[in-house]
């Protein structure tokens, strides 16, 4: 686990590093940090285990951040399904208001 432990994603063969989450699931980390600004930048190493990776609130991001390669995978399928995703969420919040 951990940014030593590289693999590649099998749908769009991209390097991704496998990390935990707080909850003990395995995700797939872009091993290259982004900028807190970026919209991918969701996450950031624990501090005190560098195999688990947590998720940070917007507003508490900073410096450089982790992304999880299910936000920024190029495989086609994986585009439409954040495109899904993207809509359901602007949806959801639409009828919200
Ligand atoms: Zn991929």
């Amino acid at each position: 686990m951990g940014l030593n432990d590289i693999g590649s994603c099998f749908k769009c063969g991209d390097e991704v590093a496998w990390f935990k989450t707080e909850k003990g699931k395995n995700i797939p980390i872009d091993p290259d940090p982004v900028p807190a600004d970026d919209r991918d930048a969701k996450f950031m190493i624990d501090p005190d285990d560098d195999d688990t990776v947590v998720w940070v609130p917007r507003k508490e991001r900073v410096g450089m951040m982790y992304s999880t390669h299910f936000d920024t995978c190029s495989d086609p399928t994986e585009v439409e399904r954040r495109k899904r995703e993207d809509e359901e969420w602007k949806k959801n919040r639409a009828s919200r208001q």
